[in-house]
């Protein structure tokens, strides 16, 4: 398992293995993922590093309070000192609390000729090319009263017109999808494609990209000979659906964190039988009953 950026004077420093978790209650129960990381020590084995150290001090510690993250300085600090030539870690792109601390990262890797690996692949920060790979896997950060939360995710595709508008497409195909629709965006119960569009948007400002949003559609290929195209965000509901779009993403967090889980107000959304293993025990039934109760 080598690879071609690997050269003499990246084996003869230290590979690091960093090791995090945001939270005690993952750090405790999420034992799966701390195996995971662990075992990077084994790949920085066999990709021939002889000198490899673990960081494992940031594990249970919030991106929140990154001030406490000495494992992530201690990392940065020996990445300046020209000590390391890779550093490891499963999903790289949240090791930093923010962009600014992330890209801060890349560029001394650039500069002092440090490779990042994770699990896809082995990157080197002074390629322009690999660079645009660390830079996309950057999670969209939103803040909201001193909050931030991260959201990752796959855009199917992305329209970009001369005159620089874009519009995001996803892919559907499934059936059963005459449920996604523009009332169910404009309502907040369907978060992806607005959290794209401002996902995307920022993207393109953060590299200068003069773009701006014209919409986001769905294409439903259940019956490839008939693809449908259904434009559900556009001039008219964007501006509401974008700014509707944060704020609920904070009300649903907050109200997860405090352990209130809302079930549908639709008993009857197939979603739920298509899709959720509790969709038997759940309280939408409940609902179900006391409604023909009543009605009784
Ligand atoms: S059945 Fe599952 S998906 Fe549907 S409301 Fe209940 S918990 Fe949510």
């Amino acid at each position: 398992m080598r690879d071609d950026r690997i050269k003499a004077q990246h084996l003869a420093r230290i590979a690091y293995v960093y090791v995090r978790q945001s939270t005690q209650f993952q750090a405790q129960h999420n034992l799966e993922s701390q195996r995971r990381q662990y075992q990077l020590v084994e790949k920085a084995k066999q990709l021939g590093f002889r000198d490899i150290q673990v960081i494992d001090e940031d594990l249970g510690v919030s991106g929140a309070i990154g001030s406490e993250r000495s494992g992530f300085k201690k990392l940065v600090a020996e990445v300046s000192l020209n000590k390391v030539g890779l550093i490891l870690g499963l999903e790289v792109s949240r090791f930093a609390r923010n962009n600014k601390d992330w890209y801060h990262l890349i560029d001394l890797c650039a500069l002092f000729d440090t490779l990042i690996a994770d699990q896809d692949g082995i990157y080197h920060p002074g390629s322009a090319n690999d660079r645009d790979k660390l830079s996309e896997r950057k999670p969209l950060i939103l803040e909201q009263n001193g909050r931030q939360i991260r959201l990752s995710g796959k855009v199917d595709r992305i329209d970009l017109d001369e005159s620089g508008q874009f519009i995001i497409i996803d892919y559907k195909t499934g059936s059963g999808t005459n449920r996604l629709t523009r009332s169910e965006i404009e309502s907040g119960r369907s978060l992806q494609l607005p959290v794209y569009l401002e996902s995307v948007s920022r993207r393109f400002r953060h590299r200068g990209i003069d773009a701006s949003p014209a919409g986001a559609a769905y294409y439903f290929l259940g019956d490839p000979e008939n693809p449908v195209r259904k434009i559900v965000i556009d001039k008219k509901n964007m501006n509401s659906v974008l700014k509707m779009v944060i704020a609920t993403v904070f009300e649903i967090v907050e109200s997860l964190t405090k352990g209130r889980f809302t079930h549908t107000n639709d008993p009857d959304d197939p979603r739920c039988a298509r899709y959720c293993a509790f969709a038997k025990i759940c309280r939408k039934d409940r609902s179900k009953l006391i409604t023909r109760k009543n009605m009784e």
